[in-house]
């Protein structure tokens, strides 16, 4: 994970990866450090703790000049997080600098090599052995930077985002690609060039940028084309420039307090993003590239395997219960990182979708990877544009929810149920697995759901009075059933990530066969309700908890009567088809851990010991 920020042209470095580095917090935050080059000699600062403190620090321990910089936000793989450990980097010699995100697998035998012949180590962490590994190859086979960097990497097993600049070129700093994302901001006539791990911190100098792919080597010299190389081979690869779509505002709070808050509220917009263009209600077509074009093979799969990680993992198991409703084809859900390592049956008549907001998933990569070489057909579901695992399946869907920064997922969650609902329909009217006026009638109900969400937000306030009377309670039961019951997993989830609370999601059912033991007065259970969710076994449910003196939070349709009467609170929202209420009922779980977070003091937007991009396995 972490973040990685590089600069050199004709500006200040300093600002611009101080501010590049606060936008790419979200993916490690423990410990951060900068170092920029001011006429030939090295200024570094680094720190425990979060850019700002790296702020506040820099300004007092270095000049914060020059026109070439790196800088990194740690999430700490090898050793811990203190000013040591963190990065930069630098050899030896102490003309080599480096940052890197991801983990050098076989550091250890190289770090016993390198001690063997004289090399000395400060810091407990991987990255330290790749710059000395650098600068050995560096200095036995006389080789410039970017070729010394290309023989060391040869020789390195993991996975890298990698900066690295000599302090004797003033101009030039060397960025390399393998399971971490990397992406170079193109200046005006190649008199800048920005590095970064998103496109986050240059979008306001440049919309023209190269993703390196794996393998990929560049040497950035300010003035100069890019030249870029395969590690292997040191075969050329020609630059892919391309254009972006982001702007400044989509990755700004927009007057919100935390990112999270401000991803929530933007799921009535996201949703209809997601749908926009590919639900036409009138005419009755979902028209999506990746499935149009591939049919045949969806239709003739023997089953759908779906592998993801996370909150995305929850999205997949609701997409189980959609694609089994709907399209009658046999679903199973898989953690990546489980499916991965195990021996898993498949066949080439199998369909494996991924899911990963970042695309970037390590876990899900080496599934879908898995899956390829036995001849599966990949369709990756992601948020971010030209990710690693959209660029590696063999067909997918956007989720287009814009960038979510929170750390803890909201807007990708919804939409990307969103998408794998449009996907089950397609097959199901391709199938015939459906009837055509139940298909028109889930198409315009799913066409409503954004104007429901939006009703499920009002209820803030009172989910914020829900929210003062539990926030201090130490542990949290979610129960769901059918569709819902991956909603209470989320739900308890969300809960655990930002606010530090132990909670546990159940299918309602399952509470009487060990979880009931846990229910007293100390124990609220937020509980899924709605009318068509096999209504009347949940309030038995409901009743069980209630006679053993549980507290309840109700999430309930509007006009409940029963429910109201014996839940300590209900919060109600807006009724729709059962396989829809996911997109609603998950609504007010998120903003009700939102709540008891910010009441916590907890720190929303960066959870302890998280990052959202989760590139190591
Ligand atoms: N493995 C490196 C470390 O622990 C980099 C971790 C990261 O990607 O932040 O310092």
């Amino acid at each position: 994970m972490c973040g990685i920020v590089g600069y050199v042209g004709f500006r200040e470095a300093y600002p611009i990866i101080i501010k590049g580095l606060k936008r790419l917090e979200y993916r490690g935050y423990d410990s951060s450090g900068i170092a920029l080059l001011d006429n030939g000699s090295i200024k570094l600062s680094k720190t425990k703790g979060k850019v700002v403190d790296l702020e506040n620090r820099a300004k007092d321990e270095i000049s914060l000049n020059g026109t070439l910089g790196i800088g990194h936000t740690r999430w700490a793989t090898h050793g811990e997080p203190n000013d040591v450990n963190s990065h930069p980097h630098i050899s030896n010699s102490g003309d080599l600098v480096i940052i890197h995100n991801g983990i050098i697998e076989n550091y250890a035998p190289l770090k016993k090599e390198l001690i063997n012949r004289g090399y000395t180590f400060v810091s407990d962490t991987d990255t330290e052995v790749l710059i000395n590994l650098i600068e050995d190859v560096k200095k036995n086979d006389g080789l410039k930077l970017g070729k010394a960097v290309r023989v060391a990497l040869t020789q390195v097993v993991g996975a890298y985002a990698i900066a690295v600049f000599d302090k004797n070129k003033p101009n030039e700093i060397v960025a390399a690609r393998m399971g971490s994302p990397l992406a170079i901001g193109v200046g005006e006539d190649d008199k800048e060039f920005f590095i970064a791990s998103d496109a986050s911190p240059f979008i306001e100098y440049t919309n023209n940028a190269i993703y390196l792919e794996d393998e990929e080597i560049a040497v950035i010299r300010k003035g100069k084309k890019i030249k870029i190389r395969k590690i292997s081979d040191d075969s050329i690869v020609d630059p892919y420039i391309q254009e972006l779509q982001l702007n400044l505002e989509q990755i700004e709070k927009d007057g919100y307090d935390h990112f999270m808050l401000k991803e929530i509220f933007e799921q009535p917009n996201a949703i209809t993003d997601t749908y926009r263009g590919r639900m036409l209600v009138n005419e009755g077509i979902i028209r999506m590239a990746g499935i149009d074009d591939n049919l045949e093979r969806f239709l003739n799969a023997d089953r759908i395997i779906i592998v993801a990680c996370g909150t995305s993992w929850h999205a997949g198991l609701v997409a189980e219960y959609v694609f089994e409703e709907l399209s009658r084809i046999p679903v199973e859900v898989e953690y990546a990182s489980e499916f991965r390592y195990r021996n898993p049956i498949i066949t080439e008549k199998d369909v494996v979708i991924a899911i990963s907001q970042s695309g970037e998933t390590a876990d899900t990569r080496a599934a879908i990877q898995l899956a390829k070489s036995k001849g599966a057909f990949v369709f990756g579901v992601c948020n971010v544009v030209g990710s690693t695992i959209a660029r590696e399946s063999d067909a997918g869907a956007y989720t287009h929810a814009g960038p979510e920064i929170g750390v803890a997922s909201t807007k990708a969650f919804t939409t990307q149920i969103t998408v794998l609902t449009l996907i089950a329909l397609k097959l199901a009217k391709a199938k015939g697995a459906i009837s055509n006026s139940d298909y028109h009638m889930h198409l315009r109900e799913l066409e409503l759901i954004p104007e429901k969400v939006k009703e499920c937000l009002t209820l803030d306030n009172h989910i914020k009075e829900i929210a003062v009377v539990y926030k201090d309670m130490p542990n949290f039961l979610y129960l769901g059933r059918g569709f819902n019951f991956p909603v209470a997993l989320e739900g308890a989830l969300k809960l655990k990530e930002i606010s530090y609370i132990h909670a546990e999601g159940y299918p309602a059912a399952e509470m009487k066969h060990g979880p009931i033991a846990l229910i007293d007065e100390q124990m609220p259970v937020v509980i899924i309700a709605t009318k068509k969710g096999h209504y009347d076994k949940v309030v038995s449910n409901i009743q069980e908890i209630k006679s053993r003196k549980g507290k309840i939070i109700a999430i309930v349709n509007n006009g409940d009567v029963s429910v109201r009467e014996i839940a300590d609170y209900v919060i109600e929202v807006p009724e729709t088809l059962e396989l829809l209420s996911p997109l609603l009922t998950t609504i007010p779980l998120q903003l009700l851990s939102y709540h008891i977070a910010v009441m916590r003091e907890c720190n929303v937007d960066q959870p302890r010991n998280l990052a959202k991009s989760v590139t190591v396995e």
